[in-house]
């Protein structure tokens, strides 16, 4: 595996994207967002190292998890280091085939500049973008903290934006 950092996972939660989701959070952050929810997270070596033996465990964890609707891959920004996110996305559809959705801080237009970002966005159903930007907080939307950030429904392969706003249920 890449070299990469585990921050925390939380198996069943309901506040990272639609329906039970298993989260998993990675270290590594560029953006500096003032307002920042989660500052300790933009170190990539906080946590401790993603070892094959805590990929085993969590794919384990998921597929024994009958009432998950899908993964989510947050941070930090999961895009601070796209080669090892490339690697987990493809293993984590591999061998779970669930609904994965994925936080950046970068847009989706800035991602498709990037050959391995872009490739990303293959295993992505759906991709929450954009910085934090404090004076578009908005505590009454649903799963992102500003309302410059969008929640996108991709299409595989096409990489074409389905949806904007709200979730598809
Ligand atoms: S992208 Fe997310 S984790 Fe990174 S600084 Fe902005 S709000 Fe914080």
């Amino acid at each position: 595996m890449y070299p990469l950092n585990i921050i925390n996972v939380y198996p069943e939660t309901i506040a990272d994207g639609y329906g039970l989701r298993y989260a998993i959070y990675l270290a590594g952050c560029r953006h500096a967002c003032p307002g920042c929810h989660n500052p300790d997270s933009w170190s990539p070596t906080a946590g401790e190292p993603f070892t094959e033996e805590i990929m085993s465990r969590i794919i384990d964890e998921i597929n024994a998890d009958t009432l998950l609707d899908g993964v989510t891959i947050t941070g930090g920004d999961p895009f601070y280091n796209p080669e090892a996110l490339l690697e987990l996305l493809a293993r984590l559809k591999r061998e779970t085939r669930q609904n994965i959705w994925c936080y950046t801080g970068f847009t989706y237009e800035a991602l498709l500049k990037n050959d391995v970002m872009r490739d990303c966005l293959y295993y992505i159903d759906t991709l929450v973008d954009g910085p934090f930007v404090k004076h578009l907080y908005d505590p009454a939307l649903l799963f992102r903290g500003s309302r410059n950030q969008r929640i996108l429904h991709l299409h595989p392969k096409s990489h074409t934006i389905a949806q904007e706003g709200g979730y598809r249920p």
